[in-house]
């Protein structure tokens, strides 16, 4: 009889990318998705460790597991991801009934544990493999992340990232190309690339295998039937010009650079280990402007970081406004043990901070919102993604900046469609359509 699995995901995109390969791997090896953890004869977890938020969620999911566990002990709970690798010393003591747990870089050992002939608690955590070399198992028909690095040698205080996944890993460019054109010829339309860093790819990599990141866009950009490409997450430092004119001039690269500001306030950057300064942002930014007019830019800033004053809550606020920054993204950050940048610890977010978090929020939002009224009648290029979510009689679409598009059509998922935008809110853009071209 079938061996039946479950993975729940939590976090960032390379964790949904991270469970495609370990759905992949376990179908590979004979096992079959259950739709819900009752059916699983395998329940698995994948982790993340930044948000306070996602750790206290799952530790609710694992309490089902106890149960489903309890009621048949035949069962196997496995727990792979950040939070994992973070715990490693403790996941057993604290959650007997966890039969392996794996880190970011050993979702392979897996297949070894379940393969086994003892399946006593097991864990793994070094830094060994990307998880890019398994087989994928893709959600999105059309679309597909492509893991590019694995890890971070930055030291940002208030990140667990490179604890948790290690140093700076480069895939082999040739083997991103193999893949990419594979993802093509099996009818994959848009691609993002993902990386702790993306545009410090491949300083790693051996001198003669060596290239950089833009020139890597443009190896994936000369790959017929791919028609986009995005990238996640990038480094202020390492935003190189070569990168930007790339923008411009890589038909398949898409106008949409998401850019973590993290802090308007200098002197919070240096706390914060970012190595870059205000003046370094906001010079990416003109550099942005200047090569790519129209870029849709969005970024991440972290509101309450430890000992500020009223004047850095406001550079904050200002950063957002100043860098025509579109919706931001806001982390109440309690940084986690084990950064290098040691122990920081801040106080739960005041009144101020809330406030200040509430406007910085405020500004990204009405600042998306104009940005969208100024598409009023303008046409932006959709890739159809499916039914709308909020009314399944239009269709739902991502454009070329990264926004969601709600319109009426014809189009297919997978199809390249030209939206005439009539609408907008601060998240969501609608229109109606103009068929570009049919998914292959
Ligand atoms: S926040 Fe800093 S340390 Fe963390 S992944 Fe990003 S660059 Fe690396």
């Amino acid at each position: 009889m079938d061996r039946r699995y479950h993975v729940t995901t939590f976090g960032c995109q390379m964790n949904e990318h991270d469970s495609e390969r370990m759905k992949g791997m376990l179908d590979s090896l004979g096992y079959v998705e259950s739709e819900d953890r009752e059916g699983a004869d395998l329940i698995l977890f994948n982790t993340c460790s930044i948000r306070e938020s996602a750790d206290n969620r799952f530790i609710a999911h694992l309490g089902e597991a106890k149960r489903l566990k309890s009621e048949d002990p035949a069962r196997v709970v496995g727990v792979g991801g950040c939070w994992a690798q973070s715990v490693k010393d403790e996941v057993f003591r604290r959650f007997p009934f966890v039969d392996v747990a794996f880190g970011p870089g050993q979702i392979h050992r897996l297949a070894e544990f379940l393969t086994s002939d003892s399946l006593t608690a097991q864990g793994y955590f070094e830094f060994e493999d990307v998880s890019g070399h398994l087989p994928m198992k893709r959600e999105r028909e059309f679309q597909a992340w492509v893991q590019i690095s694995q890890g971070c040698n930055c030291v940002c205080s208030y990140c667990i990232v490179p604890s948790v996944r290690g140093r700076e890993v480069s895939r082999d460019p040739d083997e991103l190309f193999t893949e990419v054109e594979r993802l093509a010829s099996d009818g994959v339309r848009e691609v993002t690339l993902l990386g702790q860093n993306v545009n410090s790819y491949g300083r790693d990599l051996p001198k003669e295998r060596r290239i950089s990141f833009a020139e890597l866009l443009g190896r994936i950009d000369s790959i017929p039937g791919i028609d986009r490409i995005r990238y996640t997450s990038p480094h202020p430092k390492d935003m190189r010009e070569e990168v930007i004119r790339a923008h411009a001039d890589l038909t398949s690269l898409c106008e949409h650079i998401h850019l973590p500001l993290q802090s308007g306030s200098s002197p919070v950057l240096k706390r914060m280990r970012r190595t870059y300064g205000r003046e370094r942002y906001m010079d990416r930014v003109a550099l942005i402007r200047e090569h790519v007019p129209d870029c849709a830019l969005t970024t991440d800033i972290i509101v309450g970081f430890p000992r500020r004053d009223r004047g850095r809550l406001r550079a904050d606020a200002r950063g957002g406004r100043r860098g025509r920054l579109r919706r931001g993204l806001h982390l109440h950050l309690l940084a986690a043990e084990g950064n290098r940048g040691g122990r920081v610890r801040g106080p739960a977010p005041s009144r101020d901070q809330a406030r200040a978090d509430g406007a910085a929020r405020g500004a990204g939002a009405a600042k998306s919102a104009r940005a969208g009224r100024t598409l009023r009648r303008a046409h932006d290029g959709g890739l159809v993604e499916g039914p709308s979510r909020t009314d399944p009689t239009r269709l739902r679409g991502r454009t070329r900046h990264n926004k969601t598009v709600n319109f009426d059509g014809t189009g297919a998922p997978g199809d390249l469609v030209e939206v005439e935008i009539a609408g907008a809110t601060s998240t969501t853009l609608s229109g109606s359509e103009r068929l570009l071209s049919r998914a292959a």
